[in-house]
C-alpha cells in the first residue's frame, strides 16, 4: 500500500460528482426550493405568479404545474419534483401544488431524520409504509358520490375554481363544467369512461367571463369558405371529408401539353366537370354542411354555394374527430363512397361573429359526445387563467365520476390522515416509526400553508383543527376567509378522492427516490450550452488543465 499511488480517473474530464450526505443535501435543497416557489399559490388565498419568458411573453397564473413548466428548471432533483406536478396533472388534472408542496415537506422532514443519523433506507421504508397506509385511510374516510348528484359535482367544480381567475363566475362555470363532463362521459355498466379530450376549449377575447358558453357540439375557428353560402343551416346534415375537394394541380401539369387553344379549353372543361361531379356526389348524399380537412377548390366552393351548402375547409384532424363524436358522422376519404349513412346531424350550423372573427358553430347536437366550452373574457391573460381553472374543475369532476369517491378539502383530509397515521406509527416498533411520524407531520404543511397564505396564525389553526379531529369531526377544515374551523363537507369544499391519493403517492415516491440517491455524477463531455461548442473530446485522460 504505497502512499504515492496515482489517482485513477474513471470518468471523462469535466465530470462533476458529489457523493454521500453532500449529494443528498444538495438534492433535498433543490427540491425544497421548488416546493417553496409554488407554496405561496396554494389555496383560495394563494397569490399569483407572473412569469416572463425570453420572448417577453407574460403569463400570470396560480396553477402549480404551469408555473413549474414555465420556469424551465434545470437541477435534476428539482426536475423530479416538476415531474410530480406533471403526473398529478395527467392523472387528475388538479392538485399539482398540493403534490409538490407535500413532496418538498417530506424531504425537509427526512433531512431532520438524516441529522439524527437515521439511515436513508430506513426513512425510505418508513415513508413507503406510511404512503400505503395513507392511501388505505383515504379510502376509508372517503365517501361515495352518485353520478346523478349534480349539486355535489357542482361543488367539486367550484372548489377547484375558488381563488382563481375564474372565481367571479364560478357558479356559472361550475354549471357548464358539470354539463360538459356529463355529456362526454360514457357508462358501460362497469363505471365511467371519460376522455376529457372530448371537451374542446376555445378562447375568445371579448365580453366577460360570465359570457362563457357551452356548445353541445363543436366550435371551429373557421369561417364558411364562400360568402354566397348560407350563414345558418338548420337541421344540418354534415359530411366530414378528409381528402381535398379539388383536382390536384400536379396531375394536370403532367398531362397538359398544349398544341392548340381548344385543348386548353377542353382541359378546363374536364376539370370543371370533375369538380361538378364531386359536388353532385355530396349533394346526392343529402349533406347540407361540408367540413373538409383539406382544401376546397374555388369552383367547387361556388357549386356548393349554389346548392345552398355550408362548407369549411382545412379543419384540423383533431377537430374532425370531435365533429364525428359530436354529430355521429363518419369521416369519409373517398367522396365517391359518401352516402346518407355517413352524415352526422346537428340542430344548427351557424357562422357567428365573436369579437372580430367569424367562427363556425356546429351546435345543438342531440347526443353530443364531444362539446365545446367557449371561454370569453376581457383580456388574453384573464382568459388563459380562466381556462386553467376550468381545466382543473373538469379534471376534478371527471375524477369524481370515474372513481366515485370524494373527500372534503380545506385541509380536513390532511389533518385526519396525519392523526390516523400517528396512531398507526404508535403500533410500530423500530426506527420506521420515526419516519411514519415524520410523514404524518409533513402532511400538516397543507393546513400550515393555507393558513399562512390567508394571513392566519398557522400554529393556532393546526391546534384548533387537531382538537376538532380528536373529537371525531373528520371533515373539520379551515375556513381561510373567517379563520374559523368549519365542517368542510357541509360548506361544500369537496374534492375527488384521487386528488389526495395521487398527491400522497407521487409525493412520497419522489421523496423516496431522491433520498436514495447518494451519488450525483453530472456528465462530463456533454456540450455546455452556455459555453458554445464542447471541448475536444480526447481520450479522457481526466487530467484537468491539459
Ligand atoms: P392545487 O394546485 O394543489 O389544486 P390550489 O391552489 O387549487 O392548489 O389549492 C387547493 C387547496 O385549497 C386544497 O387543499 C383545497 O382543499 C383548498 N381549498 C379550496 N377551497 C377552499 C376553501 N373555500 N377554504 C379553504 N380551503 C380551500
Ligand atoms: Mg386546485
Amino acid at each position: 500500500m504505497s502512499k504515492d499511488i496515482q489517482p485513477i480517473f474513471i470518468m471523462p474530464e469535466g465530470t462533476q460528482r458529489s457523493t454521500g450526505r453532500n449529494a443528498q443535501r444538495n438534492n433535498i435543497m433543490a427540491a425544497k426550493l421548488v416546493a417553496e416557489t409554488v407554496r405561496t399559490t396554494l389555496g383560495p388565498k394563494g397569490m399569483d405568479k407572473m412569469i416572463v419568458d425570453g420572448m417577453g411573453d407574460v403569463i400570470i397564473t396560480n396553477d402549480g404545474v404551469t408555473i413549474l413548466e414555465e420556469m424551465q428548471i434545470e437541477h435534476p432533483a428539482a426536475k423530479m419534483l416538476v415531474e410530480v406536478a406533471k403526473t398529478q396533472e395527467a392523472e387528475v388534472g388538479d392538485g399539482t401544488t398540493t403534490a409538490v408542496v407535500i413532496a418538498g415537506e417530506l424531504l425537509k422532514k427526512a433531512e431532520d431524520l438524516l441529522d439524527q443519523e437515521i439511515h436513508p433506507t430506513v426513512i425510505a421504508r418508513g415513508y413507503r409504509m406510511a404512503s400505503e397506509k395513507a392511501n388505505q385511510i383515504l379510502h376509508e374516510i372517503s365517501e361515495p358520490i352518485n353520478s346523478s348528484d349534480i349539486a355535489t359535482l357542482r361543488k367539486i367544480a367550484m372548489t377547484a375554481m375558488v381563488g382563481k381567475g375564474a372565481e367571479s363566475s364560478k357558479e356559472k362555470l361550475a354549471d357548464l363544467v358539470v354539463k360538459a363532463v356529463g355529456n362526454i362521459s360514457e357508462n358501460n355498466g362497469n363505471g365511467f369512461f371519460i376522455d376529457i379530450g372530448n371537451i374542446k376549449i376555445e378562447k375568445k377575447v371579448g365580453g366577460s367571463v360570465e359570457d362563457t358558453e357551452l356548445i353541445l357540439g363543436i366550435v371551429l375557428d373557421k369561417e364558411k369558405v364562400n360568402a354566397a353560402m348560407p350563414r345558418l343551416v338548420e337541421g344540418a346534415k354534415i359530411a366530414l371529408i378528409d381528402s381535398p375537394i379539388e383536382i390536384k394541380n400536379t396531375e394536370i401539369d403532367a398531362k397538359i401539353q398544349i398544341t392548340d387553344p381548344n385543348q386548353l379549353q377542353s382541359f378546363l372543361d374536364m376539370e370543371e366537370k370533375m369538380l361538378r361531379d364531386m359536388v353532385d356526389k355530396i349533394v346526392n348524399s343529402g349533406a347540407t354542411v361540408v367540413c373538409c380537412q383539406k382544401g376546397i377548390d374555388d369552383l367547387a366552393q361556388h357549386f356548393l354555394a349554389k346548392k345552398g351548402i355550408y362548407a369549411v375547409r382545412r379543419v384540423k384532424k383533431s377537430d374532425m374527430e370531435k365533429l364525428a363524436r359530436a354529430t355521429g358522422a363518419q369521416i369519409v376519404t373517398k367522396i365517391d363512397d359518401l352516402s346518407s349513412v355517413d352524415l352526422g346531424k346537428a340542430g344548427a350550423v351557424e357562422e357567428r361573429k365573436i369579437g372580430d372573427e367569424e367562427m363556425t358553430f356546429v351546435q345543438d347536437c342531440k347526443k353530443a359526445k364531444a362539446v365545446t366550452l367557449l371561454i370569453k373574457g376581457g383580456t388574453e391573460h384573464v382568459i388563459d387563467e380562466v381556462k386553467r381553472a376550468v381545466e382543473d374543475a373538469i379534471g376534478d369532476v371527471a375524477s369524481a365520476l370515474r372513481v366515485g369517491k370524494i373527500v372534503a378539502g380545506a385541509a380536513s383530509s390532511e389533518i385526519e390522515l396525519a392523526k390516523q397515521l400517528r396512531k398507526y406509527a404508535d403500533g410500530l416498533s423500530g426506527r420506521e416509526q420515526f419516519a411514519v411520524n415524520a410523514f404524518a407531520a409533513a402532511l400538516e404543511i397543507i393546513p400550515k400553508t393555507l393558513a399562512e397564505n390567508a394571513g392566519l396564525d398557522p400554529i393556532d389553526v393546526i391546534t384548533n383543527l387537531k382538537s376538532a379531529h380528536d373529537q371525531g369531526k373528520k371533515w373539520a377544515g379551515i375556513d381561510v376567509f373567517s379563520g374559523k374551523v368549519i365542517d368542510a363537507k357541509s360548506k361544500g369544499i369537496i374534492e375527488p378522492l384521487q386528488i389526495k391519493s395521487q398527491a400522497v403517492s407521487s409525493a412520497s415516491e419522489v421523496a423516496i427516490m431522491i433520498l436514495r440517491i447518494d451519488d450525483v455524477i453530472a456528465g462530463g463531455g456533454m456540450p455546455d450550452k452556455s459555453q458554445g461548442p464542447p471541448p475536444g473530446m480526447g481520450p479522457g485522460m481526466g487530467m484537468p488543465g491539459m
